[in-house]
């Protein structure tokens, strides 16, 4: 079965919606947003998909412990774990607070490592597993306003790296998928001429949507990705090409 965090709305919603249509039993969790995670499952269930939505905040390893003993009893042991959850919470860098530093690390890199941590006894186990952990193009770009989020983003590819070199001779992969701008509530929310700015530093001068990102963490996930392992593949409309 897979395990998304963070699948009830935006790129984790594609995902959940793309390996459960791909004959996955899938599992998500998600913060706080309930009446989305419960529309979220009815889709996947009106498509005749095997899903189970719970709250779980990924930055708490107890809380982690406990969806995936949840999880295990509902659909099984996770085959394929997906860190999605992800959060932003802006500021320059001479201002930003210890809290939007900790709260974005904690989240967005120390979240998955919990999860890593507890999904690969089962998959060392099962001689199988795949992992991918969704980065951004900002990892390697660097974002004004952005040093907490862009400095958990870089710190995924090294997790990442490390992840797949340690469990690779036992059938795990390990890769990141670094999206560009996608069009999803983190991105909502920006001024509109702030939006065509990042239009045209984007080579497609377009930005995504959170179906063409889960297209490819689904192949990711795919047994025909078995060779594919301590990748980054961007999805960023080529934003971040020569980097
Ligand atoms: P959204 O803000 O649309 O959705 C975030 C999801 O993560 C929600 O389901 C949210 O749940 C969940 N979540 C947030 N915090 C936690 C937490 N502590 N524990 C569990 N779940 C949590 O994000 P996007 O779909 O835009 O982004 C998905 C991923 O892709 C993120 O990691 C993001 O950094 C990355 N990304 C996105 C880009 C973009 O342009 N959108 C660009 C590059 C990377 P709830 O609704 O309950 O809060």
């Amino acid at each position: 079965m897979a395990f998304v965090t963070g699948g009830s709305r935006g790129i984790g919603r594609a995902t959940v919606l793309a390996l459960a249509s791909a004959g996955h039993p899938v599992a998500f969790c998600y913060a706080k947003g309930e009446e989305a995670a419960q529309a979220t499952l009815g889709e996947v269930r009106a498509a005749g998909g095997v899903a189970h939505a719970l709250q779980a905040d990924v930055a708490d390893a107890k809380a982690v412990d406990a969806a995936f003993g949840e999880i295990e009893r509902e659909l099984g042991p996770v085959a394929v774990l997906v860190n999605n959850a992800g959060i932003t919470h802006d500021g320059l860098v001479a201002r930003m607070s210890d809290e939007q530093w900790r709260s974005v690390l904690d989240t967005n890199l120390t979240g998955a490592f919990h999860t890593i941590r507890r999904a690969t006894p089962n998959m060392m186990k099962a001689r199988f597993g795949r992992i991918v952990n969704l980065s951004s193009v900002g990892a390697q770009l660097g974002a004004a306003g952005q040093a907490n989020y862009a400095a958990s983003k870089a710190g995924l590819l090294g997790l990442t790296r490390s992840v797949a070199r340690e469990l690779a001779r036992r059938n795990i992969t390990c890769n990141c998928v670094a999206p560009g701008p996608i069009v999803t509530e983190m991105t909502g929310l920006m001024p509109d001429e702030w939006k065509t700015r990042i239009e045209q530093a984007v080579p497609l001068l377009r930005f995504g949507t959170a179906e063409e990102c889960a297209a490819v963490i689904a192949f990711l996930c795919s047994d025909a990705a078995g060779y594919v392992t301590g990748a980054l593949v961007p999805v960023d409309g080529g934003m971040g090409m020569g980097h």
